[in-house]
């Protein structure tokens, strides 16, 4: 009978480590959803705007859909809180995105009230009048033309 009762051990053990293996991808998926990937820019991106290194980037999560809330969305493709910048799990890495998004990282940096001022902004004007976001885009333009123009050789 010793075999027999190897057999349900061997059994066991493997339904076991059946359960442990869901019950961990299910963990992965709930975390995935709440805080989203860690992501790393591709090179090309990072050598012509260098200061994208300053923040940290991560895919999906929970930010994108409270962002998304408060627009009256289902998720928003991007959004930054202090040096963390998710992006939806399908935004292409556009440079203008990219950058409008590390302006908010300047933002958070320079201010630790900007959340609040923010959120009065956005109540007061509107998500688009709101002068972070004005700053913002602003900030993504001008970066893109001096990324695309030739530097200045002095005369
Ligand atoms: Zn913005």
């Amino acid at each position: 009978m010793g075999s027999g009762r190897s057999l349900v051990t061997a059994v066991v053990a493997t339904i076991e480590a059946m359960i442990l293996s869901m019950i961990r991808s299910v963990g992965h998926t709930l975390i995935g959803n709440l805080i989203g990937r860690e992501e790393q820019l591709p090179v090309h991106i990072l050598d012509r705007f260098p200061e994208l290194r300053g923040a940290r980037f991560r895919r999906g999560g929970l930010p994108l859909r409270v962002g998304g809330w408060c627009l009256g969305a289902a998720s928003v493709t991007g959004i930054t809180l202090w040096r963390t910048i998710w992006l939806s799990r399908r935004a292409p890495l556009d440079p203008g995105l990219l950058l409008h998004e590390l302006r908010h990282v300047h933002q958070f940096g320079a201010s630790p009230l900007f959340p609040v001022a923010y959120a009065w902004e956005s109540l007061r004007y509107g998500y688009h009048h709101n002068r972070f976001e004005a700053d913002a885009r602003s900030f993504a333009a001008r970066r893109l033309l001096e990324a695309d123009s030739p530097p200045l050789t002095p005369s």
